[in-house]
């Protein structure tokens, strides 16, 4: 993990999972912690290294990797979090990721672990969409949902850290069919950082880049086309297919490797997200056949 500067007072912890930091006026604002304690431990030793504060932690969304360490700097450093009010919900009460990854039940113990349910943490402010003003920070905070409900991605002096609303072209290349919770929201989202006029853009996971379109345009090429793969699989089985034989092909068609349930069930929501687009677009159908769910291309 290293400290990077990319303007002024913008700088960013580079690893498997981007951190911000912005200094002003003697102050310090955290945008996301890492997955646990260890990580957000590394990161205090950086910044005491060059002896910057955090005073304000932001929560992009709830998802451990970003939100699992907060709750040791709430205890350590007393730090002011602030999140989303729906995210900020799964952040108090993390139980809510396995909850809904199994389906609504009670979850298996296997998928109760950091990578799924962080450590709680008590959010102390709410983010909305447009300008906020944190102690001496004055930001815009984007809404850019589809990866999560209500992720929140942090305009500031020209610099956008963007959680998870993008990927890096590696990390898309890696993952082959990114998480998200809803297609539609991902693409609108994608479309409107394409609107953005910014001086640099920091995902989530991947690298720092002052011109990012490519990579924005290889994400909406990447939901397009496994959304089109999906609806070409329908529409070829003329009597349908049940969901369970469709996600097993989506799974041999790219390659996924899921060796954990939790992978395999995160693979599954994306896979259901791409699904309820498809239904509610129109261009398939959705009933019971043989006890399970079926699909059927509609003719549009
Ligand atoms: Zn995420």
């Amino acid at each position: 993990m290293e400290l990077i500067e990319v303007s002024g007072c913008c700088y960013y912890f580079s690893g498997a999972v981007n951190i911000g930091y912005i200094h002003k006026e003697g102050q310090g604002l955290l945008i996301d912690s890492g997955i646990d304690k260890g990580t957000a431990k590394k990161v205090l030793k950086i910044l005491n290294e060059h002896q910057l504060p955090v005073d304000y932690v932001i929560l992009t969304h709830a998802h451990t990797d970003h939100y699992g360490g907060a709750s040791y700097l709430q205890k350590e450093l007393q730090v002011e979090l602030h999140a989303q009010r729906l995210e900020a919900a799964i952040m108090e009460h993390p139980i809510l990721e396995p909850i809904y990854l199994w389906n609504g039940a009670v979850p298996i113990k296997q998928l109760r672990n950091k990578f799924l349910e962080g450590e709680p943490v008590i959010i102390d402010g709410f983010l909305f969409e447009g300008q906020q003003e944190l102690g001496p920070f004055h930001f815009e905070a984007l809404h850019l949902p589809g990866h999560s409900y209500s992720q929140i991605g942090v305009l500031i002096d020209g610099i956008l850290y963007a959680a998870d609303s993008y990927f890096g072209t590696k990390v898309l290349a890696k993952h082959k069919v990114p998480f998200i919770v809803d297609a539609d929201a991902t693409i609108n989202s994608l479309e409107k950082l394409k609107s953005l006029t910014l001086q640099g853009a920091i995902p989530g996971h991947g690298d720092y880049e002052t011109a990012f379109e490519e990579t924005i345009q290889a994400n909406i090429e990447c939901h397009n086309n496994i959304k089109l793969f999906l609806l070409n699989s329908i529409k070829a089985s003329t009597d349908g297919i049940s969901m369970e034989a469709l996600m097993k092909r989506m799974f041999d068609h790219f390659g996924l490797r899921a060796r954990e349930i939790g992978q395999w069930l995160l693979y599954r929501t994306s896979f259901t997200a791409y699904i309820s687009s498809l239904i509610e677009g129109g261009t398939v159908s959705i009933s019971i056949n043989e006890y399970t769910l079926w699909l059927k291309g509609e003719s549009v």
